[in-house]
């Protein structure tokens, strides 16, 4: 028995979800099965959208496992990481009984979807120093395995204080939670960061998932394409309760055409260029009178602290500069979180803040 597949729900063991007409191991050349319309719809020059589309389009699955380092059986496609997480959620966590772990302030998909499932949340608070935030893993073994946590959410790059998690310690929480819960490691940001996947963990360590997505240095955030990788029957079990047909044809032609050698190159030199700038706006916004602190960062964004993040967050809504207000976050009551843009974008930003008036 896979130790993996204990960790989901009980009522879902045996479950195999809806069968599609898709889902039929059948072969001709007329299909009178899924009551498509015989007929393409006048927009659909190619007629590629008239009959529903693969499940888990094949060519799109392969190019993505080969871009992560892993194995197709390995892999579920979703509309975007907000989808896996939510199917993680959903397939592992009792209702009513089971628990996640988040380490607020931490992107907020993952309480949200254990709200939709009435699953309870733990929370252990990253802490900030002087060097930066930290994460005590200690404190989240000891909380997952005392308050029932099924799924432990962490988040490298972590959004929004944008710090990557060293491999070490995930693998190392991993193995304490064995046979209890499932580490989740969303890689939303990673691209932007110099620590390797957790993937590579996936060999030895089956209660690891990790999470990607084509939505940030891919570029590509409309066609919500984003999967889960970890353990082949767990991603069976996932499978099972999504949605029949969750890939719209538009979109896996979008991602497929995305990843091709071409595209990678030029994603590539401007992930190359997001890394720079980050640098430069880090610099630059650290020597700004009305900023306290600028967090280090491996994602394509900065947690900036100001003495007034009010005046900050006008001045730039003012100048036509929209950033994330994280004043409703826990420990964040004077932060904004700023993406890294153009070198255009982020000159405008720069000027506006060194231009603000001293309160
Ligand atoms: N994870 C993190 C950490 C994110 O910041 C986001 C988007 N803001 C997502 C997942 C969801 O991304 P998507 O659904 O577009 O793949």
């Amino acid at each position: 028995m896979n130790a993996v597949l204990d960790l989901v729900r009980p009522d879902l063991r045996g479950f195999s979800g809806y069968r599609s007409a898709r889902d039929d191991a059948v072969s001709g050349d007329t299909w009178l099965n899924a009551n498509e319309s015989a007929w393409p719809n006048p927009c659909d020059a190619g007629a590629r959208n008239r009959r529903y589309p693969d499940p888990q389009p094949r060519e799109l699955c392969a190019a993505l496992a080969s871009l992560y380092g892993c194995s197709t059986g390995q892999l579920l496609v979703g509309r975007g990481s907000d989808e896996a997480i939510d199917l993680l959620v959903r397939a592992l966590c009792v209702p009513g009984g089971d628990t996640v772990l988040v380490t607020p302030p931490v992107f907020g998909m993952y309480a949200v979807s254990a709200r939709l499932q009435n699953v309870g949340l733990l929370e252990v608070p990253l802490r900030d120093g002087d060097a930066g935030w930290s994460l005590d893993f200690d404190a989240m073994a000891e909380a997952a395995l005392a308050g029932n946590a099924k799924l432990v959410f962490l988040c490298s790059p972590l959004n929004p204080t944008g710090d990557a998690l060293a491999t070490q310690s995930i693998e190392a929480l991993a193995i304490r939670l064995q046979g209890r819960a499932l580490v989740v490691v969303d890689e939303a940001y990673g691209e932007y960061s110099m620590q390797p996947s957790a993937v590579a963990l996936l060999a030895r360590r089956r209660n690891v998932a990790v999470l990607r997505t084509l939505s940030k240095a891919h570029a590509l955030a409309a066609a919500r394409i984003g999967c889960v990788i970890a353990d082949a029957e767990l991603i069976r079990v996932l499978r099972c309760c999504q949605a029949p047909y969750p890939i719209p044809t538009p979109s896996a032609e979008l991602a497929l055409a995305g990843l091709s050698t071409m595209a990678l190159a030029k994603t590539r030199e401007r992930i190359a260029l997001a890394r720079q700038e980050r640098a430069r706006m880090q610099w630059a916004m650290s020597g700004l009178a009305q900023v306290l602190r600028v967090y280090a960062s491996e994602a394509n964004f900065l947690l900036v602290r100001f003495r007034d993040a009010e005046a900050a967050y006008r001045a730039l809504l003012a100048a036509g500069i929209v950033v994330r207000d994280q004043r409703g976050a826990p420990q964040l009551d004077d932060a904004l979180r700023i993406t890294v843009g153009t070198p255009e974008q982020n000159d405008r930003l720069l000027s506006t803040l060194a231009n603000m008036v001293p309160a």
